[in-house]
């Protein structure tokens, strides 16, 4: 299976090569344009390299399960995040360069004689540089998530197609139809992408919708909300994996939330439950759904899951990142498996420890050992306090640690301490996983 993935991801890794680096050199094939010098050919280059770059990022973005599962949700959206400032460096390198070796071209600045072509290509740099000041400094800039999101994409077609339509126009290489035929089909592909996730996917879900048939208050001011599948027949999921979830709206509303699935992946029926704690906006207002409310469900999506054999499975959570656990724990309970599982937990405090009791029980059922670690304890606590460490996996994991394979899942802080103290313990990278609650 992991070879599988391994394959699936190289071959993604070419096609989104051959997208990047194809309509560059088909720009070489055909008649040419009179060679100019070496700089203004090379900027040139990296303003088309840039652009295809970008138009490219639709396709990150369009959530298609076949091509993330070999990474994972996450690693792809981190990847946009960085790809998308290399890209932004190669299309405002593309003018720099050329007003350095042409330094006549600074005269187009001057807006009201400037040909068509060139107001085109300040309004795709203006919109690529808003976007990454936008993307970079949002909470700096007390943007609402929603607002930034739409922004994000109207920014993002703008910038896409006045690059495109300046490239077009300045078709010193794209004299030949057939190249401009190429890039202009290129950015319907990538607009037919957006197009693609905004009304066909959309779509879909409109008809496939769930109801929520309970909802639980949870400790830790969490709320579960219970599912069920409306005429079809819902989806399967893996444990740890997670699904987009639309509350007020319809699927066509521009953003969605992303949540863990918490129950088990053996449940028949279709039904699912998210464990969703009071963080923000959006979230405080789930302990308001009533009971019948239709809701929509994209998913199911991610790579942290369990799957591969190992002789124990080391959860570590904290906080709201113990729901992806908890499907793995329910499930293998279902199951009957009988491997042994530990769940390192930190918790606030004793009350707010989501799914206290029904990890006793579930103790009970499978060869669980659940070590719950405090950040405030109650006076006479005898278990563990503070923050999950290295020393805690010495106490409570039996050596060699690099046997075990680990899952890793809540606040950023966490887990960078974790990953860097299972590193330290000669713990190979790829017997951990993780899973980042925060894409931007
Ligand atoms: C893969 C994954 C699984 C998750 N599983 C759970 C879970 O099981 N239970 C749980 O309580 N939380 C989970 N979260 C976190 C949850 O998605 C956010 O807490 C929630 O979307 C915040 O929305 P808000 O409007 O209430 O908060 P806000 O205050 O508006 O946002 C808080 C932060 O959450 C992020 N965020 C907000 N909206 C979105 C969005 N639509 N998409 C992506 N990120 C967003 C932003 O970084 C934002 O700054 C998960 C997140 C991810 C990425």
């Amino acid at each position: 299976m992991q070879l599988l993935y391994s394959l699936r991801g190289a071959v993604w890794i070419l096609v989104y090569l051959l997208f990047i680096l194809a309509p560059l050199f088909a720009l070489l094939a055909g008649s040419h344009a009179p060679t100019r010098d070496f700089w203004t050919e090379f900027s040139v280059a990296l303003g088309y390299s840039g652009l295809a770059m970008m138009g490219l990022q639709f396709g990150l973005t369009a959530r298609f399960r076949y091509v993330t599962e070999p990474w994972g949700e996450d690693v792809i959206y981190h990847f946009h995040r960085q790809i998308s400032l290399v890209a932004v460096g190669l299309v405002v390198a593309h003018p720099v360069i050329l007003v350095i070796v042409q330094p006549e071209l600074l005269a187009l600045s001057n807006m009201l004689e400037a040909p068509l072509s060139a107001h085109l290509a300040l309004l795709s740099i203006f919109s690529v540089i808003a976007l990454v000041v936008t993307a970079l400094w949002r909470a700096t800039l007390n943007l609402k998530y929603e607002t930034w999101h739409f922004t994000h994409i109207v920014l993002a077609v703008v910038a896409i197609t006045a690059g495109v339509v300046h490239m077009v126009g300045s078709s010193f290489y794209l004299a030949d139809p057939w190249k401009q035929s190429l890039w202009i089909g290129l950015t319907i592909f990538w607009i037919g992408l957006l197009l693609y996730v905004r009304i066909v996917k959309p779509l879909v879900m409109l008809r496939r919708p769930y109801r929520v048939s309970e909802t639980r208050q949870e400790r830790g001011e969490t709320t579960t909300l219970v599912m069920q599948p409306e005429g079809h027949p819902g989806f399967h999921f893996s444990p740890g994996q997670f699904g987009w979830l639309t509350v007020w709206g319809s699927p066509f509303k521009i953003t969605a939330h992303p949540f863990s699935f918490s129950s088990s992946a053996a449940a028949k029926g279709g039904g699912v439950e998210m464990s969703i704690r009071n963080l923000g906006d959006f979230t405080k207002e789930i302990q308001r759904v009533p009971v019948g409310k239709r809701v929509y469900l994209d998913g199911p999506y991610g790579a942290f899951t369990i799957g591969n054999p190992a002789d124990m499975h080391v959860l570590i959570a904290g906080g709201v990142g113990v729901t992806p656990m908890m499907s793995m724990i329910r499930t293998l309970a279902d199951r009957g498996d009988k491997r042994p599982v530990i769940l390192l937990y930190g918790s606030k405090d004793r009350e707010s420890i989501t799914f206290r009791e029904e990890l006793e029980l579930l103790e009970a059922r499978l060869d669980l050992t659940v070590v719950h670690v405090l950040a405030n304890p109650p006076a006479g606590w005898t278990g563990e306090q503070g923050f999950i460490n290295a020393e805690m996996f010495k106490r409570h994991l039996p050596p060699p640690y690099s046997d075990h394979e680990y899952f890793i899942c809540g606040p950023g802080v966490m887990m960078d301490a974790i990953e860097k103290a299972l590193a330290e313990m000669g713990v190979p990278m790829a017997k951990y996983h993780s899973e980042r609650y925060s894409f931007v």
